[in-house]
């Protein structure tokens, strides 16, 4: 089966404090296309958490992969193993179809590019906590130690920041933060209510700096208006949509191989998507001739 070793822009710091960067990951067999196909009232984060656990073969020195440890990767570096595993699915070229975002002009584009040509912005991880100093202002504490957001703080709150973004926000800082102030004390809600917003600035914009990334908004240019814009890419959409499974054609195509080819069930999904279809073409070519010949 075919496996790629990437490198996180990131890293992944276990609770000992080591650091894990490379990764090896390997595309999803039926029998796991299946599982998360039966979930499907996960959240797409929640998709995310438990694709990436599938498809890690390993993590460093870390070889039992769980959801436990893709949700604490770093968003920025599920979103890089997100693009890795879309280019050993499906290959690396990618054909979006999006809108001029020009409201006068709203004309319908094709784009495409490679999943190469992404921008990753590499952060390598030392440490999980890192400490801030604070401008000095107000009532403010002088320092404060946080971590960078992962998975679980998207899989908590991202229903939220679609209605309210305020609070999604103070949630995140008090998910993130893990010292405020002097004597090093754990803030609860009404304690991150009360930072200035120079504060709060200054911690998301700290986050921001550290944090690894990979760069989904691209410049396009439309030929009706003849000016360019730029589109946001919504990566992690667009790869769970082309990854989703529906359940009735996963059936059809184990009956279809199993019809011809006498696999079982159990055999015809451990393979993965890509060695099933291939089958399946030969297949379809064979019987074709066949029938011709009859
Ligand atoms: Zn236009």
């Amino acid at each position: 089966m075919e496996t790629v070793a990437c490198e996180l822009p990131g890293g992944y710091v276990d609770e000992d404090g080591s650091i894990h960067r490379e990764v090896i990951l390997g595309p999803l067999t039926g029998a796991q296309e299946k599982a998360l196909a039966q979930q499907d009232d996960a959240s797409p984060d929640a998709r995310v958490t438990g694709i990436l656990a599938a498809c890690i073969r390993r993590m460093g020195t870390l070889e039992k992969i769980t959801d436990a440890h893709t949700r604490r990767l770093l968003v920025g570096d599920r979103q890089f193993l997100l693009l890795k595993l879309r280019e050993i699915t499906f290959g690396p070229r990618v054909h979006v179809t999006t809108r001029c975002s020009r409201p006068d002009c709203g004309e319908r584009l094709d784009i495409e590019f490679t999943t190469g040509t992404v921008p990753v912005i590499r952060a390598p991880q030392e440490h999980r906590y890192m400490p801030l100093e604070l401008p000095a202002e107000a009532e403010d504490p002088r320092t404060v130690t946080f971590r960078l957001p992962n998975g679980e703080d998207q899989e908590h709150l991202a229903h939220l920041a679609a209605e309210d973004e305020v609070l999604a926000a103070t949630l995140l800082l008090a998910r993130c933060i893990r010292t405020m102030g002097p004597h090093g004390n754990a803030p609860d809600r009404e304690e991150i209510d009360a930072l200035s917003q120079q504060a709060k600035t200054c911690i998301e914009e700290a986050m921001d700096r550290l944090a690894p990334k990979v760069v989904t908004t691209m410049e396009a240019f439309c030929p009706e208006c003849r000016r360019n814009f730029s589109v946001a890419f919504d990566l992690q959409a667009f790869v769970l949509k082309e990854m989703g499974t529906r359940l009735d054609l996963l059936f059809q195509e184990v009956h279809y191989l199993a019809y011809h080819y006498h696999w079982s069930e159990k055999e015809i999904l451990g393979m993965t998507r890509t060695d099933r279809r291939r089958y399946i073409d030969i297949l379809s070519e064979a019987v074709e001739r066949a029938h011709h010949a009859g």
